[in-house]
């Protein structure tokens, strides 16, 4: 856009948790204020360059959720530059919800207030520090709810050489009135690829590992992060054993299975159940396309898996009933119950299908 001269004066930066619409705000941020930029990329080491990477930059204004700092006070970015400085460079495809979490904003709701929009459209009112360009970036407008009516004329007429972006996750939340003051970018969920090769440049992570958990990150790098932060999180050697003890109508093993497996934290429960949907929805894919994107001991796993005949209903059965138990698990039921009764329910329909074969 920039380089065919078609850079708006307000753009939406939109895509799911994870897709890194921050940094790139903060990499289109940087690439024009850069005072020595090539054609494709900011020169990161300018002056300016360093300012915005270290967050610093005058003329580069945040804003973003937050919460009051005590019962007194107004609910204002301002309060949290320096903690919110500290937890994006830390952590720049983080949440919202986590970035509440760490200014300690527990229940109470985060949002974008009127005073924040009041105090956004004051400081843009003023020339700028290093003479050149303003620019204005919103974390997650979803916050402002209508409040965001304050900034209309801002964002369909900022003052000269300034620039807002929004950095979005969902277009629902947020009024309309902006919406169409603004062109908006979507940004696709990443590539597996792409997850599985960072994981392993810059996390040392190993290529197997990486590629299992790019795969279940579904697009999203903080989802991958949060895979990679778990202990333990080779899930491959827990299905294996699961299925044995499913095919081999091992009751007794499969109750301990699931009494061992309720011992680990909700999240890992959950992770878990839905590895082993992605692996019931390969097998599928599999058996009807021939197509495979798995490797090693997971492939010859979804090959033999693929080769017991079990019915596409008996699959897709098996299928629904982790997701559910996956459902109640989040929701708070007791974890060993649900994966016992789960157990027992694949179990019974795994052997259902013998019987019918039997009967055919
Ligand atoms: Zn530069």
């Amino acid at each position: 856009m920039w380089q065919q001269n078609h850079l708006p004066h307000a753009l939406l930066i939109c895509g799911q948790e994870g897709t890194g619409g921050l940094p790139l705000a903060f990499a289109l941020s940087q690439y024009l204020l850069c005072s020595n930029k090539s054609d494709t990329d900011s020169c990161g080491v300018c002056p300016n360059c360093q300012k915005i990477a270290k967050l610093e930059h005058a003329d580069v204004h945040l804003s973003f959720p937050s919460i009051k700092p005590n019962p007194h006070s107004k609910v204002l970015s301002s309060n949290y530059f320096k903690e919110f400085r500290t937890y994006t460079l830390a952590n720049p495809y983080g949440t919202a919800f986590d970035w509440l979490q760490y200014i300690n904003a527990e229940n109470k709701q985060g949002n974008i207030s009127a005073d924040e929009c009041r105090a956004i459209i004051e400081s843009l009112s003023l020339k700028s520090y290093e003479g050149g360009k303003k620019i204005l970036i919103i974390w997650r407008p979803e916050f402002l709810g209508k409040e965001g009516n304050i900034l209309l004329k801002l964002i369909e007429e900022p003052p000269s050489e300034t620039l807002i972006i929004l950095v979005a996750e969902s277009t629902e939340e947020i009024l309309p009135t902006i919406l169409s003051r603004i062109q908006a970018i979507k940004l696709p969920p990443i590539k597996a690829s792409e997850i599985a090769e960072s994981l392993i440049k810059q996390y040392n992570c190993e290529p197997h590992r990486a590629n299992q958990m790019a795969r279940l990150a579904e697009g999203s790098f903080t989802a991958a992060l949060q895979l990679l932060h778990e202990e333990d999180n080779d899930l491959f050697p827990h299905a294996r054993n699961l299925f044995n003890l499913l095919f081999t109508n091992n009751g007794i093993g499969l109750s301990k299975f699931s009494e061992e497996m309720s011992k680990l934290g909700r999240e890992q429960q959950k992770n878990f159940l839905h590895y082993i949907i992605h692996l019931l929805q390969t097998t599928l894919k599999q058996h009807f396309t021939g197509q495979c994107n798995l490797a090693n001991e997971e492939l010859v796993f979804v090959q033999k898996l693929s080769a017991t005949a079990l019915r596409f209903e008996t699959i897709s059965q098996l299928i629904d009933e982790i997701a559910k138990t996956s459902y109640h698990i989040q929701r708070n039921s007791s974890s060993k119950m649900q994966l016992h009764a789960l157990c027992i329910k694949m179990m019974y329909a795994i052997q259902n299908k013998k019987v019918s074969s039997l009967v055919q």
